[in-house]
């Protein structure tokens, strides 16, 4: 396994696994290692632009919203629990990417940046939305840009303005910001917004980006951005974009998770999939013994629908990150306020379950 970071990254986002990615840790006995670094649900309060609160979500409407068959944590303990977990069976190599790949009918061969040459059976891409093994094998023109931005990063420590062991939530017309205020090492900050120009934004850089969109609302706003300006290089700050791609694999070359159907964030099940992936490609190649063009079509046949169904879902959820206008702020509000009411948040949690099937 190689890996372009030089090290193992710590913190990051925060992830929700649910569903298949649940289901996935536990056949993958992950969930014990997991389960330390859980967050737990937690209290939003959706605020105004100044800070004040509008109203509280109790944590109970998010374990209707997501169930009980689901873990929060950051994206560097999931990547952590992964290493432990396969450390001593796979070398893997940091600071490395792949270079040049050739494939015949039996085999890859693969060059890597540190100069060495691996030949293998299957060579797969799990290298993320920006994949270089899909533009080296199948070319460019498979990512579809959305016209919005979304910056996620680390607190170290809790911010004043947000209440202790909750967060606050700032939903205005094509914009949110999100606070979440745990414990030091356990808080962070998201914001997306609408833009129509992603690429020129992103040139701006994170801190600049993010106070000409969000310089002017209030409460713990103000002291993240603060934050940003002290490690702007360790925020995640990117475009959106899906993966849209006839195949996911070409002779003895598979992409995997957002390489190969990147679903965004809006989603909130890209971690999930590039998991619950891993884990049928695996399970497909072991039941076909190694007949890699049969377990490949059985994997992408069996995994594709679901994939599908979580794009098209991602593509409506950004309505609820950014809403067109006040209405809709309006509408939204209305929407989790009646999800706060104990009757509904049983209905919320049974079409949920009917969604996740
Ligand atoms: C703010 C935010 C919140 C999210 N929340 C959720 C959530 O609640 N639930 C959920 O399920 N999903 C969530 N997601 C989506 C989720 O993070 C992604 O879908 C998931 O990380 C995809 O996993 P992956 O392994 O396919 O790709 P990545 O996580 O992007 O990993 C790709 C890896 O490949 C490495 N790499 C890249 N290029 C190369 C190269 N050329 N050579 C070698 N290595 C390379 C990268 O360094 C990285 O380690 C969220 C995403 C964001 C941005």
């Amino acid at each position: 396994m190689v890996e372009r970071a030089p090290a193992r990254r710590s913190s990051g986002y925060l992830v929700n696994l649910i569903g298949p990615g649940y289901d996935a840790a536990e056949r993958l006995g992950l969930l014990p290692a997991l389960s330390v670094h859980d967050l737990g649900l937690f209290t939003t309060v959706l605020v105004r632009a100044d800070g004040r609160p509008k109203f509280t979500v109790p944590a109970a409407v998010a374990e209707a919203a997501l169930g009980k068959r689901a873990l929060s944590v950051f994206r560097g303990d999931l990547e952590s629990t992964l290493y432990e977990a396969v450390g001593n069976h796979a070398e893997i190599r940091f600071g490395t990417t792949v270079a040049s790949i050739d494939q015949d009918t039996d085999h890859v061969r693969v060059a890597f940046s540190d100069g060495t040459t691996q030949h293998a059976d299957l060579l797969v891409g799990a290298d993320g939305v920006h994949s270089a093994t899909r533009t080296a094998v199948l070319g460019s023109g498979f990512r579809v840009d959305l016209p919005y931005l979304v910056a996620a990063f680390p607190l170290t420590h809790p911010v004043p303005d947000v209440p202790e062991s909750s967060a606050t939530t700032f939903i205005g017309p094509g914009r949110t910001a999100a606070i979440v205020n745990l414990s030091p090492q356990r808080s962070s900050a998201f914001f997306t917004y609408r833009c129509p120009d992603p690429a020129a934004e992103l040139s701006r850089g994170p801190v600049q980006a993010l106070t000409a969109a969000f310089g002017d609302l209030g409460g713990g706003v103000p002291d993240a951005i603060r934050h940003l300006e002290k490690d702007p290089a360790g925020a995640y700050f990117d475009a959106v974009s899906q993966v849209a791609m006839p195949r996911w694999s070409t002779g003895r070359v598979v992409l995997l998770g957002d390489a190969a159907w990147c679903v965004t964030l809006f989603a909130g099940h890209g971690a999930a999939l590039a998991l619950a992936g891993a884990d049928q490609l695996g399970a497909a190649l072991q039941r076909h013994d190694n007949d890699i063009p049969a377990a490949l079509s059985e994997w992408e046949t069996g995994l594709r629908p679901e994939a599908t169904k979580r794009q098209a879902l991602a593509r409506r959820g950004m309505l609820q990150y950014a809403p067109p206008s006040r209405f809709h702020v309006w509408m939204s509000d209305l929407t989790i306020r009646a999800i706060t009411l104990p009757g509904i948040r049983g209905l919320v949690r049974h079409s949920i379950e009917h969604a996740s099937r």
